[in-house]
């Protein structure tokens, strides 16, 4: 039986592969649209199909109406099973078993303190409502001035609201992070004593990332193993379709990250979706944990994670490795 959510990660996937053909970006955002309105919504397929309204679903057209019914009379799509094969990136035997029932919170996201379009209190309230234990608010450090970043002196005014936020919230435990620039030459856009005191810390490349691959491998691997980063977020910076990702020794940096008990992240988020399943898989294979997070701009972006848990399974990432579905004090273990 296809679910809402397994119907998603169906249409997030085939989003993923169209995104990969220019001439096919904005059929590729249709699917992933269509996949986002089922993971917020979860409508019951089946009694849609039934009654013939699948294309009352927001987001479904026909041509997506027809994908929907063939999954769920078979459980499967030959449209996705086409798509794989055109881009030679297929089904694997040795995929892992995820169940997003078991995940217990997002730690990257944002709000109105950075470049998010809620407040605090709307993404708390929105992470509570799918039933998460707890949420990591990362807004922007300083040297992106765009996205307003937060320095030393305003981080401590965030911890202020974050206190207040967190008495209105039951049941959710809210962790306040960074996510940190890493800068060209591989430090970080704040001060290790500043850094020390947060809960976590993604350091992630935004700028720059068509240095050349040695001087970038320099510049990750001085991230990856810096004391107090947590994750290495969206580890290549690359969008699906129209920017390529930055390119470096991702075996020297993903070996040095398994060394230094340092995640990588997969992005969820439709632009990104970073690390690529492949990416991730040999990630895997050198000893990485990993966090699955959404990027989460705004509340209705959590369910970015539903979606694209897919890309998890197909890397074949074991669901233990994950620090995501690990209870809040195992969490903050992995985090110290
Ligand atoms: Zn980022
Ligand atoms: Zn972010």
């Amino acid at each position: 039986m296809v679910d809402a959510l397994a119907a998603a990660q169906v249409l997030s996937e085939i989003g993923y592969l169209l995104r990969q053909d220019p001439k096919e970006v904005f059929r590729a955002k249709a699917f992933s649209m269509a996949a986002w309105s089922l993971a917020i919504e979860r409508p019951d397929l089946q009694a849609l199909h039934r009654d013939g309204k699948l294309t009352t679903l927001e987001g479904v057209g026909a041509g997506i109406a027809k994908v929907l019914a063939e999954l769920v009379e078979t459980g499967q799509s030959r449209y996705l099973a086409r798509l794989r094969e055109e881009m030679k990136q297929p089904a694997r035997e040795d995929e892992s078993r995820i169940d997003f029932n078991h995940y217990q919170g997002d730690i990257h996201s944002h709000t109105e303190w950075s470049d998010g379009r809620a407040t605090m209190l709307e993404m708390a309230e929105g992470a509570r409502a799918l039933g998460y234990r707890y949420l990591g608010i990362t807004d922007h450090s300083p040297r992106i001035k765009v996205v307003n970043g937060l320095d030393a002196e305003r981080l401590v005014a965030q911890s202020r609201e974050m206190a207040q936020v967190q008495s209105q919230v039951d049941g959710l435990t809210l962790l306040q992070g960074i996510e940190v620039d890493i800068l060209e030459d591989g430090a970080l856009d704040l001060p290790d004593a500043v850094l020390e005191i947060l809960d976590v810390v993604i350091a992630s490349p935004h700028v720059k990332l068509r240095q050349e691959p040695a001087a970038m491998t320099e510049r990750m691997l001085r991230a990856a193993a810096h004391p107090h980063v947590d994750v290495i977020g969206h580890p290549t910076g690359r969008r699906p379709g129209s920017r390529e990702g930055a390119s470096y020794d991702f075996e020297a940096v993903f070996k040095e990250a398994a060394r230094n008990g340092v995640a990588l992240e997969i992005d969820c988020d439709p632009a990104r979706m970073d690390l690529s399943p492949e990416m991730a898989r040999l990630a895997c294979e050198f000893g990485c944990d990993f966090v699955v997070d959404a990027d989460a701009h705004a509340p209705a972006e959590f369910a970015y994670v539903p979606m694209g848990l897919w890309m998890a399974r197909r890397a074949g990432i074991p669901q233990d490795r994950i620090l995501n579905f690990r209870p809040l004090d195992q969490l903050t273990d992995a985090l110290d």
